[in-house]
């Protein structure tokens, strides 16, 4: 199944109807499966059955050639008390590596239990908000029963099953490791991927926008009629506006 998702053909973020999508919306499984089935060939339906790291995998495959470039720029700060020292650095998305390829794992708990338990989907996130309250002691076990094929999972083994699945899905619970350029102390800097796709691509869209906004209120096109350009083109009317002031 992996396979058959890499294999997907994947269009830039920048359609005329990408300006449909609210990326102010706070239901963001809805709003990356929404995403996904616009610019990554498939149906919403589709994406709401792959597992979360598969869902991360094709947001940052998009938004590579979205930005026809293979790194993001971030920002971290040193937490070392008298350091605190602010940096910038690049993520080479295009080079992390990709989630299983099972969607099935046998996490082993000691004693000679394991447990087998399916990889959550974007389907389960939507579940999981519709019915369980976060705030509940017992809700991080409530998720993990919902996966669970064989075996049983004890409040004792939660934390263990979660360590576990961290590690065997690595996008999902993503950090870099690595020292601050100014003290060298290392750091652990957790980076929530998908939240950093998203915001990505609402920065082309606001792109989009402004697009829109020069060339409409210039040549007095509709919204339609001036996405109708072929991006090319329309970034030649751009650089004729510019000289022309
Ligand atoms: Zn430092």
């Amino acid at each position: 199944v992996n396979a058959a998702v890499t294999a997907l053909s994947v269009r830039p973020f920048g359609e005329a109807g990408d300006l449909e999508i609210d990326f102010n919306s706070d239901d963001r499984p809805t709003l990356a499966t929404q995403v996904l089935s616009r610019c990554v060939v498939a149906s919403e339906s589709f994406w709401w059955a792959q597992t979360l790291g598969r869902r991360i995998s094709a947001l940052l495959r998009l938004v590579v050639v979205t930005n026809s470039r293979a790194t993001l720029d971030l920002s971290a700060r040193c937490t070392q008390p008298g350091c605190e020292n602010s940096f910038e650095f690049e993520l080479p998305i295009d080079r992390l590596a990709p989630g299983l390829a099972d969607d099935v794992v046998d996490i082993p708990l000691g004693d000679d239990r394991r447990v087998r338990l399916r990889l959550p989907t974007g389907a389960d996130l939507r579940d999981w908000r519709a019915r369980i309250d976060p705030a509940r002691l017992d809700a991080q076990q409530t998720m993990l029963d919902s996966l669970r094929m064989e075996g049983e999972i004890r409040v004792a083994d939660v934390a263990a099953i979660d360590e576990c699945l961290g590690k065997l899905d690595p996008l999902v619970d993503f950090s870099i490791q690595g020292p601050c350029p100014a003290c060298r102390a290392d750091m652990e800097m957790p980076i929530d991927l998908e939240q950093l796709a998203l915001s990505s691509l609402r920065v082309s869209q606001r792109r989009l926008l402004r697009e829109v906004h020069e060339l409409a209120s210039r040549y007095g096109w509709t919204e339609a009629e001036t996405l109708a350009i072929p991006q090319h083109r329309r970034a030649a009317y751009r650089e004729l506006i510019e000289d022309s002031q």
